[in-house]
């Protein structure tokens, strides 16, 4: 079952092809990476699927629906970046519970749905009234993936998520993503230049150069010995 259609999509800045075109089918609850070089496209991909952008070219399918015929309140999506760019000063859950006010919804699913995301990030119950401020990077990482599935979107985007960890923390923050993605079967985008953090994550690969889709298959196919 699609439920992200990326159909013949180009997108130019004057006269720079920053993707050229570009298709791929994004089934319901796979977690696939797009991988490739920096300058490669990959951002530019990712903003054209949350519709930050519009492309020249193609189209963009959510659940059926052109991402450009529908207004941005109303996308489905979490988004993760590599500055995870939370409130600072705000709580913990107060962070979580953003997206929930911003979708009205009422106070006693708030205070459960945040306890769920806690839980499923594996931060304590007791750091929901700390400033973010107060926690470690890692930490800090964990209230980000929180904020971004807190409503159960229909598909996260993730933009090097773990690029500002260190290499130890990057490391355990994979497993924890790969755990995440298998307790809640989100179909998730991945945007990453690192091979190793695709290898580790992905059920499929989409390697693009140049704007250019050169490779999509199946992590296991990509980079095992044809022989
Ligand atoms: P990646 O994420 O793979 O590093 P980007 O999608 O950020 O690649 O960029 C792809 C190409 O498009 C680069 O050459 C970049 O400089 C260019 N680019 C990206 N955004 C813009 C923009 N808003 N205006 C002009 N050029 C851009
Ligand atoms: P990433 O680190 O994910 O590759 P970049 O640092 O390349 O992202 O780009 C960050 C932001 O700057 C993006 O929103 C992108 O659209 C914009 N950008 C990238 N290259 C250019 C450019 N040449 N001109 C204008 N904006 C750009």
């Amino acid at each position: 079952n699609t439920v992200v259609h990326i159909d013949g999509v180009t997108k130019e800045y004057g006269q720079l092809r920053a993707v050229d075109d570009v298709s791929i089918p994004i089934e319901d609850g796979e977690f696939l990476t797009i991988l490739g070089p920096s300058g490669a496209g990959k951002t530019t991909l990712l903003h054209l699927i949350a519709g930050f952008e519009e492309p020249t070219d193609g189209e963009i399918y959510i659940d059926g629906q052109a991402v450009s015929d529908e207004p941005p309140y109303e996308r489905d999506i979490g988004l993760v970046f590599q500055s995870h760019a939370l409130f600072p000063h705000m709580t913990v859950k107060q962070n979580i519970a953003f997206p929930l006010k911003m979708r009205r919804e009422n106070v006693t699913d708030i205070d459960d749905q945040v306890a769920e995301a806690l839980e499923l990030v594996r931060l304590p119950k007791d750091y929901a009234d700390k400033p973010v401020d107060d926690l470690s990077g890692g930490q800090q990482q964990r209230v980000a993936f929180a904020r971004a599935i807190v409503y159960e979107p229909t598909l996260l985007l993730l933009d090097e998520p773990l690029s500002s960890l260190d290499k130890k923390l990057r490391e355990e923050m994979r497993s924890e993503l790969a755990r995440i993605h298998e307790e809640t079967e989100l179909t998730i985008v991945h945007v990453t230049h690192n091979q190793t953090e695709a290898l580790s994550m992905a059920d499929r690969i989409a390697v693009i150069r140049d704007g250019g889709l050169e490779q999509l298959d199946e992590t296991q196919n990509l980079y095992s010995d044809p022989k």
